[in-house]
């Protein structure tokens, strides 16, 4: 398990549930997204009506499932959650509709990973709210409308590209949620630090977030880290200095970079002059699927500016050479 991974991992899972912000007022940064969405909200409440279709895409663990919850909250209503792989027949999203409360938020997590059959039975549901139930077979079969609830479907994914265009236009909102800065993710990081009754000042808490790759579930596994560190080592306290031990003990770079990330970029250095160079050709030399290090490894890389994106392949920054104190090669 890699403790930089944004994706949740098991033991992140009931933890994580005790940190989730309720209400728009406790969710951290994304000012842009919050703005809008506390305008669309009040105004379907204003006209008592169910808030439109939201989708929300960005990396893992950015706060997708949180924001969905939290939409919920302030609309006054349940959220029932579910996800892309785990409807498997048109049937069980049938089942999931016809069962929902008027005005509930269905979150459908993973929304791109929906077979296309199911993607359909989606279209009238959205716009129309009705199900389409084709009885009979043959020349027999003809087509029933099933009245649903009004409700608003909330779609999270990692990869908007994915979502295909007809399920795209039927969200009203959409949503990029974007990494965190420093002062987002430090206000993140003493938040759940207090809500875990952990002492920690200031300068440990800047120092935990800016290993995060501007991620809060990233923030938020370090600081437990660091807590079990300062739990034994010290005497509880969360300061620079131990926060800096701890995650040096932990292979987190001050960057945030872990020995994975350094295989991949000292590797585009080493042996490919700093690139550019074809994705496939890094994947083969390191070992790696070229899609994980698409989806997985890169994106953060790119954000930093670590790495460059060209149509001739990836191309090490000068930031690089910095980072490792290396020479960058003249031409
Ligand atoms: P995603 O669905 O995008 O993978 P989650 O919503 O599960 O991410 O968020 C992961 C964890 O990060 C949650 O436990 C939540 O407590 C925390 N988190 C995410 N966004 C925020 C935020 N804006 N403010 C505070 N905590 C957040």
């Amino acid at each position: 398990d890699r403790v930089l991974s944004g994706e949740a991992m098991m033991n992140d899972l009931s933890f994580e549930q005790s940190l989730r912000p309720q209400r728009l007022s406790q969710y951290i940064g994304q000012d842009k997204v919050k703005n809008n969405l506390a305008v669309f909200i009040e105004a379907a409440k204003m006209r008592q009506e169910t808030l439109d279709h939201v989708l929300l895409y960005g990396p893992p663990g950015l706060g997708k499932t949180t924001l969905a919850v939290v939409i919920a909250n302030e609309m006054g209503v349940n959220v029932r959650t579910t996800s892309g792989p785990a409807i498997e027949r048109p049937g069980d999203l049938a089942a999931i509709l016809t069962s929902l409360e008027p005005g509930e938020v269905l979150f459908i997590d993973e929304i791109h990973r929906l077979p296309k059959a199911i993607e359909e039975v989606l279209y009238p549901a959205m716009e129309d709210y009705c199900l389409d139930i084709v009885i009979g077979k043959g020349p027999e079969a003809r087509s029933v409308r099933l009245e649903l609830p009004p409700f608003t479907l909330v779609g999270a994914t990692t990869r908007a590209g994915a979502v295909s265009a007809p399920l795209r236009d039927r969200f009203g909102v959409l949503c990029r949620l974007e990494y965190y800065n420093e002062e987002h993710l430090t206000d993140i990081v003493v938040r759940t630090a207090e809500i875990l009754e952990t002492d920690i000042d200031w300068n440990g808490a800047i120092e935990i977030a800016r290993r995060s790759r501007g991620t809060p579930r990233i923030a938020n596994r370090l600081l437990r880290r660091v807590r079990d560190f300062a739990q034994v080592r010290a005497d509880g306290i969360i300061t620079l200095t131990l926060a800096d031990e701890a995650l040096e003990l932990l292979q987190v770079d001050r960057l945030g970079l872990d020995h994975i990330d350094h295989k991949l970029l000292k590797g585009i250095i080493d042996r490919f002059r700093g690139g550019p160079v074809g994705i496939d050709t890094i994947a083969a030399s390191i070992g790696e699927e070229a899609s994980t290090i698409e989806d997985v490894y890169e994106p953060y890389l790119l954000q930093i500016g670590f790495l460059q994106r060209t149509p001739r392949g990836r191309i090490a920054t000068p930031h690089v050479y910095n980072h490792f104190n290396m020479e960058m090669p003249s031409e």
